[in-house]
């Protein structure tokens, strides 16, 4: 049989361009179809733009700390329209650049709307079919929003980065990475935020004594954070402003809600099920190690698999899946001790185990070290935020199975930190190490 192409791609995010490239790299003729922006969630409305209100929500800090580091600065005014328009720029930036790798590996892009229409053929939203020996989902996942009253009030971590201007108040809802991260930004930049939450936790996955540092921390500068808070409803008041309903929980006035509650798997409508694609009770596309459905001819990769929504892990499944097809290669992604991070105010980081998981795991032997520092910039400006780094061991050998920080710059030192856990190196490798003086990374190898 003759296709009109090895591979069709549907979405243009980070693992579907990866694959994109490295197919056709393998020699493969690749056709790519976005509906909206070539860049997929992490470069147009995530990872990227966010990183960057989190250097702008830095200054706040900074800027009211300069003076004890002997700067004075008169007056300073944030001018969100200005950081947003420059964030934006640069989007576009990554777009073009994005755009670009899919045309020098000469891969055909379709900017409209595909869905499947068969085993191995696609529709476009023209009417036009096209046929692929092999088909990619890479379609991402979509903020989640209750189904409660109202709830279409509220916006999501979509809209966020396009305000017209700052609300005075704002509400998040959820407790996860987006409610932390934007509750940290929003109030640098001066809003008034109180993150909502339905359970009595928060950031569950991360170890829990570094959560509640972030906790204790958050709650210190100012953010109001309500916990087993059922949020039942929402209204427009006549002033305009928005009123929240808790129930017995309270209700609470606002001028903006962001529903921060997960991110679901895109496939509504995506014509996988008349394909015969198996999914998951929550839209998941089901795959194996290859990332291969039960139709051989269809592949998923990234959120739309709800492995581990994080776009590393996208770019090593479309990677990996690109080898396996096209390269003669088979490969597996590795998901052990995969390193993360929370971009809140301070960030924090893990990687392996928490100590819960360690303990369920290997019983009496886990061992935890711990360091619960005053960073030397902290001491400086007058700030009391203590950092805490916290080991987790396990075994007589004392072999390292997870490490957890919370502090400036904690993502920046996990990561380089996660090659030791992920080779398995012990405390002692760790203790061997002669310590970086002064920084606060060197609190890894003088862990106690
Ligand atoms: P998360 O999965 O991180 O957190 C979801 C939060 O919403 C939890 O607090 C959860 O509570 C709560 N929740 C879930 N369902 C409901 C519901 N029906 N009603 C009320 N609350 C609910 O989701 P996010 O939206 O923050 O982020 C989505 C994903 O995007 C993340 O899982 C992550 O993979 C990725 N991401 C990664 C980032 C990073 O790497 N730094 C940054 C931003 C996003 P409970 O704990 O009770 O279930």
């Amino acid at each position: 049989m003759t296709f009109d192409f090895d591979l069709f791609i549907i979405g243009a995010g980070s693992g579907g361009v990866r694959a994109a490239r490295v197919a056709a790299q393998h020699g493969a003729k690749v056709a790519v179809a976005e509906e909206y922006r070539v860049g997929g969630t992490c470069v147009i409305r995530g990872c990227v733009p966010k990183k960057m209100l989190v250097y702008g929500a830095h200054f706040a800090e900074d800027l009211h700390e300069a003076a004890r580091f002997g700067w004075d600065i008169g007056s300073a005014e944030f001018n969100w329209p200005r950081l947003r328009d420059i964030v934006q720029d640069d989007v576009a930036r990554l777009e073009g650049l994005y755009t670009q790798t899919l045309n020098n590996n000469h891969a055909t892009i379709f900017a409209e709307r595909a869905i499947v229409a068969g085993p191995n053929v696609v529709r476009l939203a023209s009417g036009q079919e096209i046929s692929a020996r092999y088909i990619l989902i890479a379609v991402g996942a979509w903020p989640a929003i209750p189904d409660v009253p109202g709830a279409e009030l509220g916006i999501t971590s979509n809209e966020i980065f396009h305000l017209d201007a700052l609300p005075k108040r704002a509400v998040i809802a959820g407790a996860g990475y987006i409610a932390n991260e934007f509750a940290g930004i929003l109030h640098a930049f001066g809003v008034d935020v109180t993150v909502v939450t339905r359970g009595d936790r928060m950031l569950r996955g991360y170890d829990t004594e570094i959560v509640d540092r972030l906790v204790g921390m958050t709650t210190a500068k100012g953010i109001d954070l309500r916990f087993n808070y059922p949020l039942k409803s929402v209204t427009r008041q006549a002033d305009g402003s928005l009123l929240v309903d808790g129930g017995d929980a309270g209700q609470i006035e606002t001028d903006l809600l962001l529903w921060a509650i997960g991110r679901t798997p895109k496939t509504p409508g995506l014509g996988l099920e008349a394909a015969g694609v198996a999914l998951d009770a929550d839209g998941a596309v089901i795959v194996d190690g290859h990332s291969c459905t039960n139709v051989p001819s269809i592949y998923a990769v990234g959120d739309v698999t709800n492995r581990v929504q994080l776009t590393p892990v996208a770019i090593r499944e479309g990677h990996a899946f690109a080898d396996t097809v096209f390269g003669n290669a088979p490969r597996t992604v590795d998901y052990q001790s995969i390193p993360t991070a929370v971009f809140s105010s301070p960030p924090l980081a893990g990687v392996g185990l928490t100590e819960d998981e360690a303990r369920a795991q290997y019983g009496d032997s886990v061992k935890i070290f711990r360091s619960d520092f005053r960073p030397m910039k902290n001491v400086v400006s007058g700030r009391m935020e203590r950092g805490l780094y916290k080991m987790v061991t396990a075994g007589a050998d004392e072999r390292v199975v997870g490490l957890h920080l919370i502090g400036p710059d904690s993502a920046e030192i996990l990561q380089a930190a996660a090659i030791a856990v992920k080779a398995g190196l012990t405390k002692q490798a760790f203790d061997d190490t002669v310590a970086l003086h002064p920084s606060m990374a060197e609190e890894l190898v003088l862990l106690k």
